[in-house]
């Protein structure tokens, strides 16, 4: 996939080993996980009857209390993606967590969560030991740190671009017009 590599004068430019956009005003992707996995697998009628609170914090009865965070993998090339994911927590720090979410202390918060989405293109995270803090009072927690090794080296080393970017690039291809020529 080498679209528009050969536009002259400078259209963007795209990686010729995968299609990730060469962009230097770019360098950040963001991935959502709607709902954690286990969520998501049960029927609408399900979570309707078993889900309560919004995002970014949802009990789920019978089967436990969830906080969205951010999990950041840096790529080679200086890019990263961000993925807006779920952790499963504990029930006290869940009952923390919302009672000082809008509040300064916030920026204290600790969570020990496990991982409730599996993120492509890893495997065997799901369910990975992890530890989430806020950096800034206006973001969701970040995930620092994981006795899963894993996901440990996902936190920890730079990622050849075309693995992930290969997972991901249908979320950021570009929109196809039904007038273009190209079908
Ligand atoms: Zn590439």
């Amino acid at each position: 996939m080498t679209l528009g590599a050969d536009i002259p004068g400078g259209g963007p430019l795209y990686c010729p080993c995968c299609g990730l956009p060469l962009d230097p005003g770019r360098k950040r992707f963001d991935v959502s996980f709607e709902l954690p996995d286990p969520v998501r697998d049960l029927t609408e009628e399900e979570r309707a009857r078993r889900v309560v609170g919004e995002r970014p914090l949802i009990a789920v009865r019978n089967m436990g209390d969830f906080v969205r965070v951010l999990l950041t993998a840096r790529l080679t090339g200086g890019y990263e993606f961000v993925f807006g994911c779920w952790i499963g927590v504990p029930a006290d720090e869940f009952e923390q967590a919302r009672k000082i979410w809008n509040a300064p202390e916030y920026s204290q918060l600790v969570l020990h969560g496990r991982l409730a989405n599996e993120i492509r293109p890893w495997t065997g995270m799901l369910g990975a030991p992890l530890t989430a803090r806020p950096r800034a009072e206006d973001e969701l927690p970040y995930v620092e740190a994981s006795d899963d090794p894993q996901l440990q080296r996902v936190l920890e080393e730079a990622w050849p671009h075309s693995e992930i970017w290969q997972s991901w690039s249908w979320l950021f291809a570009p929109p196809k017009t039904e007038n273009s020529k190209a079908g």
